[in-house]
């Protein structure tokens, strides 16, 4: 996504966690997720608990995702808790899931 700079500093950019409107300022974009700054602390958190926790199977599937070293799982939002899919998985589940991918590179790329 391509975006002018006097444009992004104007435009409204819901945050995909809390669904409050903020300034483009006020978000950060991680991959095909935004969120606002305070979502992004919770995020930090959960994050850091999550991958602890040493979750590695795709959530839904249970196939492996680290393979040859290399990671290849989506962080998702599935019922409202973290979870790890595999690119098939994902790519069933994000139609699913306009409210988190609408808006974003990956959103648009399935014509959400
Ligand atoms: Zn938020
Ligand atoms: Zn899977």
């Amino acid at each position: 996504m391509v975006i002018e700079a006097p444009a992004l500093a104007l435009q409204k950019v819901r945050c995909q966690e809390c669904s409050k409107e903020k300034c483009a300022t006020e978000v950060t974009v991680m991959g095909d997720c935004t969120r606002c700054w305070d979502c992004w602390v919770v995020h930090r958190k959960r994050l850091t608990e999550f991958l602890a926790a040493d979750y590695v199977n795709c959530t839904t599937c249970g196939v492996k995702l680290f393979e040859q070293g290399n990671f290849r799982g989506y962080m998702s939002i599935i019922d409202g808790a973290y979870g790890l899919l595999c690119r098939s998985c994902r790519d069933t589940y994000a139609p699913k899931r306009k409210d988190l991918y609408k808006g974003t590179g990956y959103g648009a790329h399935l014509k959400l």
